[in-house]
């Protein structure tokens, strides 16, 4: 495909070197994300998220466990970046994203894995967590397209963001995977540390789709293009379902794709808030389905009692 992805083209592939050097500004003062911490993180200041110049990252892999048009069926190239700017109570991924384990690495040696995960036959370049080092991201990507990178980027994050900053990368990510974790932000102050969550999620989410609109698949049912939402079920319906998703029919259109993700464990912190120190229970988990169906929301995935995902949209096959 002529100009895939999107970073390819030759006018993106120009302004890539512009928006590294207008992002590393940024990181002088750092307001790279909606904390605004203000460190000067080209000098190794450390903010809210803990990372000051270089990226840590924890590990890079292809990965067989996520969506089906996303993982394929050789794997999605994973990259797993340390620390995080939420402070989830509940995080799954608590080593990494709180305690930040993982190594320091350079642009150049980010960009090396790239390469290694597109030898490797991987459908994507899959940057989990990637929101306070998205500047390095861009330098890494500039060095990988030199030495020959042509997969597609998704960007995949928890989806506290800044609008201005999802707009610099127009022409660069061809794929969001993002979450909506709450629509109530007594909730998200309470157990993320981030009382404007929702509004900047939404706001974050609405330019996303403005940028590449609903997911579309290749011959293989392998993404190329597009916007898929996460939205993780917690209990007591604390991630306010009914909301996120009138938000979603309402503000981008009701064939977004959503992946409605019933795996909550209390991980972490959890245990100190009673109301989410327990999984979900099937009659929560299928209110939120009802939430989804009453919506008009039908592309994307649900999960059955056993975990198993099942699908039930339009655009792509069942995996089932
Ligand atoms: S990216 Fe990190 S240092 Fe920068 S504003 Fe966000 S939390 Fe603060």
């Amino acid at each position: 495909m002529e100009n895939y992805p999107s970073y390819l083209k030759p006018s993106n592939r120009s302004a890539l070197k512009t928006k590294i050097k207008e992002t590393y500004k940024i990181l002088e003062s750092c307001t790279i994300c909606p904390r605004r911490c203000g460190v000067n993180r080209t000098k190794d200041e450390k903010g809210f998220c803990g990372v000051g110049l270089n990226p840590v990252v924890c590990s890079y892999m292809p990965h067989h466990g996520e969506e089906p048009p996303i993982s394929g069926t050789k794997g999605s190239g994973t990259i797993f970046f340390s620390f995080c700017n939420l402070k989830c109570a509940y995080c799954q991924n608590y080593r990494f994203s709180q305690e930040g384990e993982g190594r320091i690495v350079s642009p150049e040696r980010l960009g090396d894995m790239m390469l290694y995960l597109q030898e490797l036959g991987c459908h994507n370049i899959n940057l989990v967590t990637p929101t306070h080092v998205m500047p390095q991201i861009l330098k890494a990507l500039d060095i990988a397209i030199e030495m020959g990178l042509n997969i597609p980027l998704i960007y995949n994050s928890s989806g506290y963001e800044l609008p201005e900053m999802i707009k610099i990368l127009k022409g660069i990510m061809d794929i969001y995977l993002v979450d909506m974790r709450y629509a109530d932000k007594k909730y998200s102050k309470k157990y993320s540390q981030a009382e404007d969550y929702p509004n900047f999620n939404q706001e974050s989410v609405k330019e996303m789709h403005r940028q590449v609109g609903d997911a579309e698949f290749d011959e293989n049912d392998i993404i190329t293009k597009g916007l898929i939402i996460r939205h993780l079920v917690l209990p007591n319906n604390i991630s306010g379902t009914e909301k996120v998703m009138q938000f979603i029919s309402k503000e981008l259109s009701n064939k977004v794709c959503i992946s409605l993700m019933s795996q909550y464990h209390p991980y972490y912190q959890a245990y100190k808030y009673p109301e989410i120190s327990r999984r979900v229970t099937k009659e929560e988990y299928e209110k939120a389905v009802e939430c989804l169906k009453q919506c008009g929301l039908d592309n994307g995935w649900t999960q059955d009692s056993c975990g198993l995902e099942r699908f039930a949209g339009v655009n792509i096959k069942k995996n089932v």
